[in-house]
């Protein structure tokens, strides 16, 4: 318990603003894009001052009982960025290098990506700092609860709603529910499934969203492809990180005659260029808790795999991926960003500067948020929609969102992401116009 409780003091000392790695902080690359994004529309410098900062920014550190009986100190954050068009939304991370300046970059992210989607949410991030794989399941239990607890009134239903990301997962919803349910009177307790997004089927959750990041990943894809004549039926790419949002827009993707030849993730690299089968991959992910060893390819370097030749690059799993460094690497005609912030500013000039096309985060994953909008109307209104209800509605959002992006961005001849940032800020500019800041 000591040596435990002294690691922790180190990381909680270590933990706060700053990023532990020497890279480039996310949060200075999010205020970036907001100023090249608000120059090209021409956005108020009132709003433009209000949108660089965060609304609310919670840090908490709690105690929580190990299985050994011990008790170890965790910091938890819920940054909430801004409300002015709905309850703000964002996931919950559970990762060893969380810290503050990465949730308000990502809280940032969700606010520009709902307003891009018109879903009626405003952006939140938070999650705890630590390491899941090095804990039980019945701990994790009780670090989830600890915490929902903690947060207490700054989640529910009509004001915060969180959501799985990166280290969590439907479980881990749903004991965020129960345990925010149970603190609520009991005439409420139903009224208040809807105060997380992303829960298992039975527990409230909606059909569809397990694979909706990868499905809305696709689907952009395919909306890129069809634009620039592209077949995928023949073509190749490659996924960092294989968890929930890479392993299923590889599957997915692979349906449509897309090859599979590299994977990156915490555990190491791997490459096939026969093809790696994403359904087997993820079946030995999930036994083995990374690609690491996976018999159906060979081990190669990151550096490698960045710089393994294929049509499609998926980045999925942790920010500031594609840089300085690693972009002159890629050999590829298109990136599309399944993980948020995967590439910096250096990165964006430089694919650009090599012709590869760049969808963005925020419209690239943004079928998750928006199956979660959908199991919250489903929760509000005690609906339960069909998987062909839920895909429909997820495709014609997806291909509404690609199209308004790639006309702004041919109309005032700018970049993808600064498109996908103008019609978002255009839409809460409005708002803010029409509401006047109180007071
Ligand atoms: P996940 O926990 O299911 O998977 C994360 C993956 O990233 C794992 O394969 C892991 O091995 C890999 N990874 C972790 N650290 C790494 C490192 N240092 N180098 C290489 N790989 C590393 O998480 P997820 O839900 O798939 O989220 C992945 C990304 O997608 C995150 O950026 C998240 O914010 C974003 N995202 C997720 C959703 C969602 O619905 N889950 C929606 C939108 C965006």
């Amino acid at each position: 318990m000591m040596a435990e409780a002294q690691e922790d003091k180190k990381a909680n000392r270590k933990a706060d603003a700053k990023p532990v790695s020497k890279k480039k902080d996310i949060y200075d690359v999010a205020q970036a894009q907001l100023d090249k994004a608000a120059k090209a529309l021409g956005l108020d410098s009132e709003i433009h001052t209000i949108l660089l900062q965060p609304k609310n920014e919670l840090i908490i550190n709690f105690p929580v009982r190990m299985d050994d009986n011990s008790y170890r100190l965790f910091k938890g954050y819920r940054v909430q960025h801004n409300n002015i068009m709905g309850p703000y939304k964002g996931g919950i991370r559970f990762h060893p290098e969380v810290h503050l300046n990465e949730c308000k970059a990502l809280a940032s992210w969700m606010t520009w990506k709902c307003a891009l989607m018109e879903i009626p949410f405003g952006g939140a991030k938070g999650g705890i700092k630590f390491d899941p794989s090095k804990h039980s399941r019945t701990e994790i239990e009780r670090i989830t609860r600890r915490f929902t607890h903690a947060l207490g009134q700054n989640i529910g239903p009509n004001y915060d709603i969180p959501a799985p990301d990166m280290g969590t997962d439907s479980q881990i919803m749903v004991w965020m529910m129960d345990t925010f349910m149970n603190a609520g009177s009991q005439k409420d307790k139903n009224a208040l499934r809807g105060v997380v997004t992303g829960k298992s089927i039975t527990s409230g959750g909606s059909q569809g969203r397990d694979k909706a990041t990868g499905q809305g990943l696709v689907h952009c894809i395919v909306e890129w492809a069809r634009e620039t004549n592209f077949s995928l039926d023949g073509s190749t790419f490659s996924v960092q990180g294989f968890g929930k949002v890479g392993s299923h827009a590889a599957r997915i993707l692979s349906r449509l005659g897309s090859t599979l030849v590299a994977v990156h993730d915490h555990t190491g690299a791997i490459a096939s260029a026969e093809g790696l089968n994403p359904r087997r991959l993820a079946e030995y992910v999930q036994k083995n808790g990374g690609v690491k060893g996976y018999p159906g390819g060979h081990p190669i370097e990151k550096e490698q795999f960045f710089a393994t030749e294929c049509d499609i690059v998926i980045p999925a799993a942790l920010e500031n991926q594609i840089t300085a460094e690693t972009a002159p690497l890629l050999k590829c005609k298109l990136v599309v960003e399944g993980a948020n912030g995967p590439t910096d500013l250096d990165g964006d000039e430089i694919l650009a500067s090599k012709g590869i096309d760049l969808l963005p985060d925020i419209l690239a994953n943004a079928g998750g948020v928006t199956v979660s909008y959908f199991e919250w109307l489903q929760n509000q209104r005690a609906e339960m929609w069909t998987l062909e209800e839920v895909d429909a509605r997820l495709h014609t959002m997806m291909r509404r969102a690609y199209a308004t992006v790639r006309h702004i961005s041919q109309e005032k001849n700018v970049d993808n992401r600064t498109a996908a940032y103008m019609h978002a800020l255009d839409r809460i500019q409005t708002v803010y116009r029409e509401r006047g800041i109180f007071p």
